[in-house]
């Protein structure tokens, strides 16, 4: 009997036998999809090995129902890097599968690449158009325009009868187009200085595997480069893949790629409709899509020649997924290229501790650009301290003051805010009710201008009360200041000029982000206030003055990175300042003037604060010097999940030196309605701490009450909470 092993999308860690029917062992093959009985169910999966004869064969065994296709859907490559990714973060190789291909794929539908249609000349119509009279214009216009190979509909513009007719005669015959040739637009930007030496070095890393850091201000030509590298690879016929952060996959961006290479550049990201995905999948395994920009879950496209790979804004915390499968796709790109043999270029201005840390342990190539394109200099940042000075819904007189400054002066002003909505706390002034999410530890925050108030964290919603819920006062305060409370209280105090708020309450598509750019990008607005949504990848050449509206959050936060995210942000949006002519000022309103950590970040910048910051996470332990792993459990009762968590912990004691900490509730306990809690699992090596769950994992839902609980793993986590 013929065995084979199939994966099946179902939460299970573990892949199916099946024995295959004689008349199908010949397409049975690793990555092809195969449609399989699955308890009552019919299943598609992918088959993961060739068949294999067994003598005495299991006799239970169910067979295959169909094979789907002719040739393997997905790459061999691919197929081992998903089986890679499955196991270090440990997520059931079926849904990794599914998760990676579009929907009609995933359901069974036939693989068609649908090519553009049009048309194309043959030797009957070559004869014609030397015989045809003068008077026949319009067929001599279709068949010379076809002279030098096939056209569009679109690009021939003749009309549906002079088609019939030329077809009709067996001039003209119907055609998929070919893929668009890679071109690259002549006229290239001389490289500055800067550019040109980080250019050499690249080209001076041996072939293969390399990982490049591209450490540059913003503004310092870093996108240049990946065009360059790029065009190097499409010179000898290969892909190339760029990740970006979501909210960075501006059109803006892609038509930067699509001028300079033209109709291969696609763009991939969650804004696609399930067919327009597909095709994009099909594109990028056929080989057309030259160019792939596309959002994290670009990583797991199959290419039929990929020759580099960029990360631009590596830092981002986007590229990690935080449900479900939880991978990072910096991290998987990095594998991937290991895995093919090729040059990762990571872009950041303010990169991740990590990757710091593997630059300064050699494993990455550092290659910093300090320079500006078109400007001396990034703004500093200067520190202003608003103990006891009077606040207009959390600005403070000399940040307004300068804003007046800036704007007569003909420049914009960006306030920088990471707090969406009016107030994050609706407070009752007669009794000290203060909405609180009656699903989650957490206070509802108040949208005036929809007049709801909405949880952060659940998605809650319900009407703002016009009187206190508890006591019937009409005395309710809102404590604090969001973007929109903000955007308000500027638009009262600069009547002359325009206020645009971006956050992800009014940018709700990549086009609405674009049309707010184009907007203060022409000047039609000149105060910008939002979150940092608009924090990175934009060009606002006009802005002189960024303010950020607080920074203590940060300071008060309790996840290990937190101080490095604001770090991250406050340069990020600092580097929107100035970027053409006129040096930039960016004002940060704390609370806490004198902290270290702030000043240090003001005074001496990013790379100064990751030092320090390496050197604190080095003495506590912490990654880049180790690893973790959250394993989490949430429960709709109280008290279950810190309890089976305290049953569960034996199970990760270990003999290899992995810290096994005791259970602890969320740093948010109640969420959604469920009551959370975690166990961190912290490791220096990170085959020892493979080596713990894989041992543990198994084993949990053994574990009594698992029944009453969800947990999920989290390898390398992001955050903590
Ligand atoms: P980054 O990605 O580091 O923010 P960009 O590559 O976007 O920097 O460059 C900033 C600006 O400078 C862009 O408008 C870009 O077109 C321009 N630019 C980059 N390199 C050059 C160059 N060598 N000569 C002229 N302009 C350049
Ligand atoms: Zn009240
Ligand atoms: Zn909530």
């Amino acid at each position: 009997m013929l065995l084979t092993t199939v994966a099946v999308p179902v939460p299970l860690s573990r892949a199916f036998d099946y024995s295959v029917p004689e008349a199908m062992a010949a397409q049975v093959r690793r990555g092809v999809r195969v449609r399989v009985p699955f308890g009552r169910r019919e299943l598609v999966g992918v088959v993961l090995r060739s068949p294999v004869e067994q003598a005495a064969g299991d006799t239970g065994l169910r067979s295959l129902s169909e094979v789907l296709d002719a040739a393997p859907l997905l790459p061999p490559e691919l197929l081992t890097l998903c089986e890679w990714a499955a196991d270090y973060y440990r997520h059931p190789l079926g849904e990794v599968l599914s998760a990676m291909l579009p929907g009609r794929l995933r359901k069974g539908a036939d693989a068609v690449l649908q090519r553009p249609a049009g048309y194309q000349l043959r030797a009957a119509g070559r004869e014609a158009l030397a015989q045809l009279p003068g008077r026949n214009r319009a067929q001599r216009q279709l068949l010379t325009q076809l002279q030098d190979g096939p056209l569009s509909r679109a690009a021939l513009g003749a009309s549906i009868a002079t088609i019939k007719a030329a077809l009709d005669q067996g001039w003209i015959e119907a055609v998929e187009l070919p893929p668009a040739a890679p071109m690259v637009t002549a006229a290239l930007p001389t490289p500055t200085p800067e550019q040109a030496t980080a250019l050499a070095e690249m080209a001076a890393a041996p072939d293969g595997f390399s990982v490049t850091l591209l450490d540059g201000v913003t503004g310092s030509g870093k996108t240049e480069l990946y065009l360059r590298r790029i065009a190097e690879m499409l010179a000898q016929g290969r892909q190339a893949l760029v990740l970006a952060p979501e909210i960075s996959l501006t059109p803006q961006l892609v038509e930067r790629f699509a001028a300079r290479f033209g109709d291969g550049v696609l763009s991939f990201h969650s804004g696609l409709g399930d067919r327009e995905r597909e095709q994009a999948w099909l594109r990028a395994r056929a080989g057309d899509a030259r160019v792939v920009i596309g959002t994290r879950s670009a990583v797991w496209l199959p290419f039929a020649r990929l020759g580099l790979i960029v990360v631009d804004e590596e830092h981002d915390a986007s590229y990690k997924q935080q449900e479900g499968f939880r991978y990072s796709a910096r991290d998987v790109a990095i594998l991937r290229a290991q895995k093919l043999g090729l040059p990762v270029l990571l872009g950041s201005a303010t990169p991740s501790l990590e990757t710091l840390h593997n630059a300064q342990q050699g494993r990455y190539q550092h290659l910093r650009l300090q320079r500006r394109v078109h400007s001396a200099a990034p703004p500093t940042v200067r520190i202003l301290d608003v103990r006891n000075l009077p606040l207009d819904h959390g600005l403070s007189q000399p940040l307004l003051q300068a804003a007046e400054r800036h704007l007569e002066a003909g420049g914009q002003v960006l306030l920088f805010l990471n707090r969406r909505g009016y107030a994050p706390v609706l407070l009752c002034h007669a009794c000290g009710w203060n909405a609180p999410c009656p699903h989650c530890d957490a206070h509802l925050t108040l949208h005036r201008g929809r007049g709801l108030l909405i949880c952060h964290h659940c998605g809650a919603q319900q009407p703002a009360p016009h009187r206190c819920p508890a006591c019937g006062a009409r005395e309710l305060i809102g404590i604090g200041a969001g973007t929109e409370r903000i955007e308000q209280a500027l638009a009262n105090h600069f009547p002359r000029y325009r206020v645009a708020r971006l956050d992800s309450d009014r940018i709700t598509s990549p086009s609405a982000l674009q049309a707010q750019l184009d907007a203060v990008r022409d000047g039609t607005v000149q105060i910008l206030v939002g979150t940092q949504i608009m924090a990175k990848g934009h060009d606002f050449p006009g802005l002189s003055l960024v303010g950020i509206v607080s920074a203590d959050q940060a300071l008060y936060g309790s996840d290990f990175r937190a101080i490095e995210r604001m770090g991250q942000l406050v340069t990020q949006v600092s580097g929107r300042a100035g970027r053409t002519g006129q040096t930039g000022e960016v004002w940060l309103q704390t609370h806490h003037p004198e902290h270290p950590q702030l000043r240090m970040l003001a005074e001496q910048g990013y790379a100064a604060l990751c030092e320090q910051l390496l050197k604190e996470r080095s003495d506590a332990g912490l990654p880049p010097y180790s690893h973790l792993a959250l394993l989490r459990a949430e429960s709709r009762e109280a008290d279950v999940a810190l309890a089976w968590l305290d049953r569960a912990r034996p199970l990760f004691e270990n003999p290899h030196g992995v810290i096994v900490t005791d259970p602890v509730p969320s740093g948010m306990e109640r969420r959604g309605g469920y009551w959370r809690a975690q166990l961190l699992l912290i490791a220096s090596q990170r085959a020892a701490l493979q080596r713990v769950l894989a041992v543990a994992l198994p084993q949990l839902d053994a574990v009594p009450g698992a029944r009453k609980l969800r947990w999920s793993i989290d390898v390398d986590p992001y955050d903590l909470m």
